[in-house]
C-alpha cells in the first residue's frame, strides 16, 4: 500500500507564498496511514525536476528544512509501505529517471502482475535498474520511450502493463494522474479555487482572487481536505488526467474501464473520513457493523472495538444490537478474560481472507492465511473466543448499497479481475535471479 499526491499551482499562488511541494507534502500527511516506510517529493520549476526521498515517516523526511529547497509549481509526493525486506533508500519513491527525451518522476500505488514480461522489454535488462521495484521498471520504460511527449509515452507503455497502478507522473511541465483499467487503487481529482483563498478568506493559501485554479490528485479525499481543495471527481479506471499550469485538466481514456475497486479500501485501509464510491467510509463501516449484528447477533453486555480501526463497525454493531459501546481496552481475548469477561464473542466486519492479494495489499500467501489454513471453529479455539463470526460478502454489499460488480473481492472469493501469473504467488521476489520486488 502506498499514498500518492500531486499538485499543480498557478503563478498567483506562488506569488502568495504557496509552493506545490509544500501542498503535496501536506496532502501526503493525510495519507500517512497508507505507508510508513518511506516518503518522498519530486518538484518541477518548469525546467528541471528535483527529488528528495528517504526512509522514515513523512514528518521526518519532508520537514521544514527540506521543503524550502524544493521549489516549483508542480509536485508529486509518495509514501510507501512494504512489510518484508528491501527497506532500502533506493526503493523509496517517487522514482526518477532522465531519459533521452524526458526527465520523469513517478509515484505508484499498486502492484504490477507482469513484471517479468515488462523486464524483458527493458533494453539492458535488470542491470539498468538502481532499485528493485516494479515502479522503477515502469519509470525506466517510460523514460526510454522515444515518443516526444510524456502522454504519448504513457499511451505506448501502459497497454503493455498489467496489474494495479494508480500513478502520479511528473515531467518538466505536467503532473499526470493515471488509474489502471480496473481502478484497483483509488485516485481523486481536486481543485484549489483561485478565489477561495483571498487575503481575508480563511484558508491555507492566499490569492488575489483572480487567475487560474490549482489542481490536486490524491489517493483519498482526506488528502484534498487537508490542503483545502474541493473534491471534483474520481480519476476513472483506464483514464489519465493531465494537469498543466493555468489550464483545465485534460482527460484521456487510454483503456476500456472494467471497474474493480479494492473493497478492502472501504472495509479497512482508507481513512474513515475519506469518501469512496460516494460513500463516507466511517458511515460505510458503521453500516457494516449493523449488518454484522443482523447476521451474527451476540448475547453480551457491551461491544468493544479491537483494534481502534474497528471502532466504526463496533459502533454500528452496538447500535443495531442495542448493546452499550465501550472503548479503551485494545486487548486480546485472554486479557479480556483476565479483566473479568465471562464470555468473549468475536465479530469481524469483513469476510474471511482465503486468498492472497496481488494488487497492492500485502496479505500473505495462501498457506499463511489463517482462514485458508484453519476452520472457523479452529480459529475460534485458537484465539480463545466463545464464538467467532465474519460479515458475509452480501453483508458488505448491503452496507455499501452497491453492486458486487463494482469491486474486487478476490482475497475473499478468489475471483481475480486481472489474471495473475502463477509465479506471482511468490510476490515479493518474482524474479529470483533478477529480483524486481512488488509492493503497494
Ligand atoms: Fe483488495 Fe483483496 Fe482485491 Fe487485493 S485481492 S485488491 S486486497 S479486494
Amino acid at each position: 500500500m502506498c499514498g500518492i499526491f500531486g499538485a499543480v499551482l498557478p503563478a498567483s499562488f506562488e506569488a502568495n507564498g504557496a509552493e506545490a511541494g509544500a501542498v503535496a507534502a501536506l496532502g501526503l500527511f493525510a495519507l500517512q496511514h497508507r505507508g510508513q516506510e518511506s516518503a518522498g517529493l519530486a518538484v518541477s520549476d518548469g525546467e528541471q525536476l528535483m527529488l528528495y526521498k528517504d526512509l522514515g515517516l513523512i514528518s521526518s523526511v519532508l520537514d521544514e528544512r527540506r521543503l524550502p529547497s524544493l521549489r516549483g509549481r508542480l509536485a508529486i509526493a509518495h509514501c510507501r509501505y512494504s512489510t518484508t525486506g528491501s527497506t532500502v533508500w533506493e526503493n523509496a519513491q517517487p522514482t526518477f529517471r532522465l531519459g533521452p527525451r524526458r526527465a520523469i518522476a513517478v509515484g505508484h500505488n499498486g502492484n504490477l502482475v507482469n513484471t517479468r514480461e515488462l523486464l524483458g522489454r527493458l533494453r539492458g535488462g535488470r542491470a539498468r535498474l538502481p532499485a528493485s521495484t516494479d515502479t522503477e521498471l515502469l519509470t525506466a520504460l517510460l523514460a526510454d520511450e522515444p515518443a516526444a511527449d510524456t502522454v504519448d509515452a504513457l499511451l505506448r507503455v501502459l497497454p503493455t502493463v498489467r496489474g494495479a497502478y494508480s500513478l502520479v507522473v511528473l515531467d518538466e511541465r505536467r503532473v499526470i494522474g493515471v488509474r489502471d483499467p480496473f481502478g484497483f487503487r483509488p485516485l481523486v481529482l481536486g481543485r484549489l479555487p483561485a478565489g477561495a483563498f483571498g487575503a481575508n478568506a480563511p484558508g491555507l493559501w492566499t490569492d488575489d482572487g483572480v487567475g487560474a485554479d490549482g489542481w490536486c490528485l490524491s489517493s483519498e479525499t482526506a488528502g484534498l481536505d487537508i490542503v483545502g481543495a474541493e473534491y471534483v471527481r474520481d480519476v476513472q479506471p483506464g483514464e489519465m488526467v493531465i494537469l498543466e499550469e493555468g489550464r483545465e485538466p485534460r482527460s484521456v481514456q487510454f483503456a476500456e474501464a472494467h471497474p474493480a475497486l479494492c473493497v478492502f479500501e472501504l472495509i479497512y485501509f482508507a481513512r474513515p473520513d475519506s469518501y469512496m464510491e460516494g460513500r463516507n467510509l466511517y458511515e460505510a463501516r458503521r453500516r457494516m457493523g449493523m449488518e454484522l449484528a443482523r447476521e451474527h447477533p451476540a448475547e453480551a453486555d457491551l461491544v468493544m472495538p479491537v483494534p481502534d480501526t474497528g471502532a466504526p463497525a463496533a459502533a454500528g454493531f452496538s447500535e443495531a444490537s442495542r448493546l452499550p459501546y465501550r472503548e479503551g481496552l485494545e486487548q486480546i481475548v485472554s486479557l479480556l478474560r483476565r479483566a473479568g469477561a465471562e464470555a468473549v464473542h468475536v465479530r469481524i466486519s469483513a469476510p474471511p481472507i482465503y486468498h492472497p492479494c496481488f494488487y497492492g495489499i500485502d496479505t500473505q500467501v495462501e498457506t499463511e492465511l489463517i482462514a485458508a489454513a484453519k476452520s472457523l471453529d479452529e480459529i475460534r479455539d485458537f484465539i480463545g473466543a466463545d464464538s467467532l463470526a465474519y460479515l458475509s460478502i452480501k453483508g458488505v454489499l448491503a452496507a455499501l448499497d452497491l453492486p458486487y460488480e463494482r469491486f474486487c473481492f478476490a482475497c475473499f472469493d478468489g475471483r481475480y479481475p486481472e489474471p495473475v501469473p502463477y509465479d506471482a504467488a511468490s510476490r515479493k521476489f518474482i524474479l529470483e535471479e533478477a529480483p524486481v520486488e512488488v509492493h503497494g
